[in-house]
């Protein structure tokens, strides 16, 4: 399924999986992480700077278009803090992040592809498909002779 899903579609309310962009999505994954990494409950724009490498400029025009996209607010401290559609959205890619991360760590690939894999991935895997890979991390973890079994065929 493309973009052009209908938003109509129940399987997947996508307002609430994506902002529609890689790029926003982006900021919004690493906004809500330097959050839950602040005991202030804000994220520094030099901060996602950092951790995105993208220069301070462009972090400052994307904040904007955030803000007018209703997915986050600016603070009078220079803060950010993420609005409710932006922190369902910033919360789904940050747990879709996890759950993929999980699948690969299971097969010794290294944590620098399994990165760059999942970074990539998550902006577009369906629910459905992120419910197939749930699955299998729980069976695969509760059955260590079938993901040996597995392992052998890579
Ligand atoms: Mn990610």
């Amino acid at each position: 399924m493309s973009e052009s899903t209908p938003a109509s579609n129940p399987e997947q309310p996508k307002t609430l999986r994506t902002s529609g962009s890689v790029a926003m999505d982006d900021y919004l994954e690493q906004i809500l992480l330097l959050i839950e990494d602040n005991d202030e409950n804000y994220a520094r724009p030099v901060d996602v700077s950092r951790k995105l490498g993208i220069s301070q400029a462009s972090v400052t025009k994307m904040l904007k278009r955030l803000t007018t996209e209703d997915l986050v607010n600016h603070e009078k401290y220079g803060g950010t803090t993420l609005t409710e559609k932006g922190h369902t959205i910033a919360h789904a890619i940050v747990e879709r992040h996890k759950t993929l991360t999980q699948f690969l760590r299971l097969f010794n690939i290294n944590e620098q592809t399994i990165y760059k894999d999942v970074e990539g991935i998550e902006h577009h895997v369906s629910k459905a498909t992120l419910n197939v890979i749930t699955s299998l991390v729980a069976e695969l973890e509760d059955n260590p002779v079938l993901l040996e079994r597995i392992k052998k065929r890579i």
